[in-house]
């Protein structure tokens, strides 16, 4: 293991595993279904990438592998890298490491290794507890499946859970989304992901919305939806730390807290993203680029964009928005100055008497009401 005391704050490291099983109807990450022919390839594409790493020798605070689906890859890709990264980097013994893992490809034995290479914490893709749901989805488990992942992964050791969850999906009821928080909250998973469907252009379900095949709940009825989910697990002891995530107490992801705090982070793989020392770095798209860079020599990164001081003043305000605990009023001032956090006071005090933000104890956050809309919220607060 490399060490060093130059750099105070530990990365975050994301690894991008783009391969999947098959596309579900409302994907449109950077993943590729029937390519496995290329996951050797990525996989030394990857090597290359991380050791060649200009933050190698910093302190690492987690590691994420996330997909596409990591768990439909061989074991022993994931192992080394996550070896390489150790022997890459100062990785910290209690750093927390997660895989994503989708239910009809995390059987018992993968798991069980997935644990012994380090792996300590599971991210579980199971989007839906009612098997209408998923097959509206187009993902390839069924609900039954998705509890026996669960229990699989309990009996392999691990004791950090997280699951995924979709709400406003095509036929889905209110009372749909509330069965599958129940059955959730029924088997005691650490922490908790719900997010809202989106529709993206050029998907399969973007075609079965157009031609009537597919009917979504009417936008009044997400909002109910989000806003029963967050009463539900509440009450159930869950804290909601973000707006999208909800932990037990003590089980919030590191990972992802790192990218709201607007801490430094390093993407490895096709169409994954960097920020360390003010800039920011994405890797071409598609994994065969990725694989093609690194065969000819070139480096993967497809955009470089240093940060303007007023850019960066709106990433902290979008990320620091999104934390239910809100924003450093101190802290943003110290950071950015009192001239610049002046020239937001307008905007701030419109979205306060609008009742979509508050302020308590020198922090700015969003109410519920403003979680409700928080991209309008949003859109008013960042700087032009
Ligand atoms: S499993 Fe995830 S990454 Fe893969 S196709 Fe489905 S939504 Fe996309």
């Amino acid at each position: 293991m490399v060490t060093t005391s130059a750099f105070p704050d530990p990365l975050a490291i994301y690894v991008h595993v783009p391969f999947c099983a098959r596309r579900c109807h409302y994907c449109d990450f950077p993943t590729v279904a029937g390519s496995d022919e290329w996951i050797p390839a990525y996989f030394e594409a990857l090597r290359h990438e991380i050791t060649g790493c200009a933050e190698r020798g910093r302190p690492v605070g987690s590691v994420y592998f996330g997909g596409g689906t990591p768990s439909h890859v061989p074991v022993a890709h994931i192992r080394n890298t996550l070896g390489l990264i150790r022997d890459t980097f100062s990785v910290e013994s209690a750093a927390e490491i997660t895989l994503e893992a989708n239910p009809a490809s995390a059987q018992a034995p993968s798991l069980a290794a997935y644990r012994q290479a380090g792996i300590n914490r599971l991210s579980i893709g199971v989007q839906s507890f009612r098997d209408e749901t998923l097959r509206s989805l187009g993902r390839l488990h069924s609900a039954d499946e998705a509890r026996d992942a669960i229990l699989e992964a309990r009996s392999a050791g691990f004791d950090n859970i997280s699951v995924d969850l979709i709400f406003g999906c095509p036929g889905q009821s209110l009372e749909d989304v509330l069965h599958d928080v129940a059955a959730a909250i029924a088997m005691e998973t650490e922490h908790l992901s719900t997010y809202a469907l989106t529709v993206e252009p050029s998907t399969p379900l973007a075609d079965m919305v157009a031609c009537g095949a597919a009917v979504l709940p009417d936008e009044s009825v997400t909002a109910a939806m989000y806003s029963d989910i967050i009463d539900r697990l509440e009450a159930a002891g869950y804290e909601h730390y973000e707006v999208s995530n909800f932990a037990l107490p003590g089980y919030r992801s590191r990972h992802n807290t790192a990218y709201w705090t607007d801490m430094e982070y390093i993407g490895f793989g096709a169409g994954s993203a960097s920020y360390a020392h003010g800039v920011r770095k994405v890797n071409v798209r598609t994994p065969m680029e990725y694989v093609r860079r690194y065969r000819g020599g070139s480096s993967p990164v497809a955009e470089t964009e240093t940060l303007t001081p007023t850019q960066r003043l709106a990433e902290a305000i979008i990320l620091g928005l999104r934390l239910r605990e809100g924003i450093d009023e101190t802290r943003l001032r110290n950071r950015f100055g009192s001239d610049t956090l002046r020239t937001l006071e307008p905007a701030f005090s419109r979205q306060v008497a609008a009742g979509t933000i508050e302020r308590a104890s020198g922090r700015l956050r969003l109410t519920r009401r403003g979680l409700l809309i928080a991209d309008t919220v949003l859109a008013d607060l960042i700087p032009g």
